[in-house]
């Protein structure tokens, strides 16, 4: 995949010191993608047929009905349920086809040796793991994933070439346990082996000063429970939890 730079929210995001930049701009990317999916651009053409044959995972079609455009919605949420339908149909045709079959024990041992017979019990499978695929199948998902590779490479291209860039996020707090993994696999990519050293250099070091940083804080977050801690000073401990749990889930809390 060929991946552009997009520095701006980046460096916005880096500017609002969160505990993981790529969770603001995942944010960010969600929400736009929900009011973009309930206004003009779905009426496009291509962006419809997408929908219509990948449609929304439960927390998408979740956060689109929530957005209040009832029509909006029902309206894609319709043709996504035509060819649904078609699709399960054919499905459900072929399941009943495999079920009408011999079953395994009836079949003949050339049969068996090479696998050709799809048993009742694969049958079932397969039509179940259908439907699940489906259901998570999701155009915003699969949005958010791009941009949110688009941003990885930024910030690895920024850290490479830009010097303030590099102190900026020597001086960061780290990334969550989702957005980490996405950071360090791009690195693993695009770097070569002596800068993947260096960067990794720069960033684990970092990660784990913020961890017992966060440590710290969830820590007096609970001693301040203790009513003999009752008139002392909060610190940064008030919002520690919420925090925490996104360093460790990739999702703020809201
Ligand atoms: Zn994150
Ligand atoms: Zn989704």
């Amino acid at each position: 995949m060929k991946y552009h730079l997009d520095t701006i929210p980046v460096w916005d995001a880096y500017g609002a010191n969160g505990e993981c930049p790529l969770c603001l701009l995942e944010d960010q990317s969600e929400k736009s993608n929900i009011s973009s999916f309930l206004g003009g651009s779905v009426m496009e053409p291509d962006v419809r047929i997408e929908v219509n044959k990948k449609g929304f995972c439960p927390r998408h079609n979740e956060l689109l009905y929530n957005a209040q455009n009832r029509l909006g919605l029902a309206l894609i949420t319709h043709t996504h349920l035509l060819v649904t339908i078609k699709e399960m149909q054919q499905k459900a045709d072929r399941l009943e086809r495999d079920l009408r079959k011999p079953d395994k024990a009836s079949v003949s041992l050339l049969g068996k040796i090479f696998g050709q017979q799809t048993t009742q019990k694969e049958a079932i499978h397969e039509f179940s793991d259908w439907m699940k695929q489906h259901r998570d199948h999701c155009i915003i998902c699969d949005r958010i994933h791009d941009a949110l590779n688009q941003y990885a490479y930024t910030i690895l291209h920024l850290w490479e070439h830009n010097p303030e860039f590099r102190k900026t996020m020597t001086d960061s707090k780290g990334f969550c346990f989702s957005h980490l993994p996405l950071v360090l696999d791009m690195a693993a990519e695009h770097l070569s082996s002596k800068k993947q050293g260096d960067f990794l250099g720069d960033l684990l070091p970092l990660q784990s000063r913020n961890m017992e940083r966060l440590e710290q804080e969830l820590k007096w977050f609970t001693r301040k429970f203790d009513y003999r801690n009752q008139d002392k000073s909060w610190g940064n401990s008030r919002d520690a939890l919420p925090r925490i749990l996104q360093k460790l889930s990739g999702k703020r809390m809201e």
